[in-house]
């Protein structure tokens, strides 16, 4: 079967299908492709965006074929562990395209954040194949404009709600537990796979490898000169969310194996003087590479993201347990160490924020809002007085994911770049 008969099996829009991916080839040629000091490493990493709709749509759709099922998450909280230990597979969603935005305002308010809108754009013009391959949706009920989202997505692809507290309390902590046992239950229903301390043990250890490998590239971006660009962890850790997770870690591990000789030899991507960023925010998924690309371009290289799409995915893992209860248990707590703006209080975010920007040398903290995402948004008052207190410089920006505020967005970072420079 070739793409288009995939694509054809999965009742896709090809001629919008055609149209959406016409232009990105130029695109990541120029931000990825055509750029000096780029680790051999990147390579794999190249392919699997060159062929983004074809190879991991394909596996994925012959597991179905074997009677496995597909599961999309929109979330770090949701575990995915679970779905892996059964045999089915986790596909993380979120969406950063402005092409489908127009079609996400047909059915939900304009002055809503992007990514809501571009998720909801994609399965309305049947042009992501991710979202046709998958039997459920797993949403969450984190920002008020998911929550309500995932009510009209259900009436397009069967949606699941996990109800995520919004304190971290001991009460909070009980209710996310019950949640994740109720998930469990529901992922072996649907699988008709029983979880047993054998494979959850082996979802527990393939996640975690995962994230392993995703921690040691983001500890190896604290050297100087910084041996990676920014841009191109960004895109590594928007992959992990596609990608099958034991190959996607071996290839970040040869990666690092690289990484390692270029840090000893003193090879950086960006000269050794070049303005350290750390980026803070709401998350910019596949693909979403303006903020990123505006930093570099600006002579900058940004050395960690305090995102969805950065450290809070993976900064930290399920502990191991020897019985299912436990191992659930472990399960539900992880997540609960990340510090997302839809939990209040959120202290912890700012110590995050603080001891990233030390532990990698940053120069600069940019805080970064999708348009109309309100909890980054008012959060970024805290995240602004907290640099202010350890005297961090910092610039707060707010953005979408169309190209036309590029002239302005770069305009005030050269403005932050020139400061720390002085
Ligand atoms: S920012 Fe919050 S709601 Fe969004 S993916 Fe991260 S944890 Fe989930
Ligand atoms: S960016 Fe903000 S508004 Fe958008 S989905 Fe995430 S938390 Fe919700």
């Amino acid at each position: 079967m070739d793409n288009r008969e995939l694509w054809t099996a999965l009742d896709m829009d090809l001629e919008k299908h055609d149209d959406f991916l016409a232009p990105i080839p130029t695109v990541f040629t120029s931000l990825f492709l055509d750029r000096p000091n780029r680790p051999k490493g990147m390579g794999y990493f190249d392919t699997v965006v060159g062929d983004v709709h074809g190879i991991r749509v394909h596996e994925l759709y012959a597991k179905k074929q074997a009677g496995g099922k597909v599961f999309s998450t929109f979330c770090v909280y949701v575990p995915e562990e679970i779905i892996v230990a059964t045999g089915s597979a986790s596909i993380g969603l979120c969406a950063g395209a402005q092409y489908t935005v127009p079609s996400g305002e047909k059915v939900l308010p304009r002055n809503l954040c992007p990514l809501i809108k571009s998720t909801m754009g994609f399965k309305l013009d049947r042009i992501c194949p991710y979202f046709q391959v998958s039997d459920w949706v797993i949403g969450e009920t984190t920002c008020d404009g998911k929550k309500k989202a995932w009510e009209i997505l259900n009436k397009y692809i069967p949606t699941y709600v996990m109800e995520l507290p919004q304190k971290k309390e001991t009460k909070d902590v009980s209710l996310w537990e019950e949640e994740v046992r109720e998930f469990a239950s529901f992922i072996e229903r649907e699988t008709k796979v029983k979880l047993t301390a054998e494979n959850l043990a082996q979802g527990i250890e393939t996640i975690n490898n995962k994230r392993l490998a995703l921690q040691r590239l983001a500890d190896l971006r604290k050297h100087t000169p910084a041996p990676i660009h920014g841009l191109d962890v960004l895109l590594i850790n928007q992959l992990s969310f596609f990608d099958d997770p034991v190959r996607f870690a071996a290839q970040v591990n040869a990666l690092c194996d690289e990484l390692d000789q270029r840090v000893k030899e003193g090879i950086g991507a960006a000269p050794a003087d070049a303005p350290r960023i750390l980026v803070t925010g709401t998350p910019q998924p596949l693909p979403a590479w303006k903020l990123h690309a505006l930093i570099e371009q600006a002579g900058a290289v940004v050395v960690g993201e305090e995102t969805c799409t950065g450290e809070r995915y993976y900064k930290d893992i399920t502990e191991r347990a020897d019985n299912v209860g436990d191992m659930l248990t472990n399960i539900a707590k992880r997540p609960l160490k990340v510090n997302c703006a839809c939990f209040t209080p959120n202290q912890g975010r700012f110590e995050d924020i603080v001891h990233m920007a030390e532990n990698l040398k940053a120069d600069a903290v940019i805080d970064f809002s999708l348009q109309f995402c309100q909890p980054y948004g008012v959060e970024s008052y805290f995240v602004g007085k907290e640099m202010e207190k350890k005297h961090i410089p910092y610039l707060r920006l707010e953005s979408d994911f169309s190209e036309e505020d590029q002239g302005q967005l770069l305009t005030r970072i050269e403005a932050l770049l020139e400061m720390i420079r002085v």
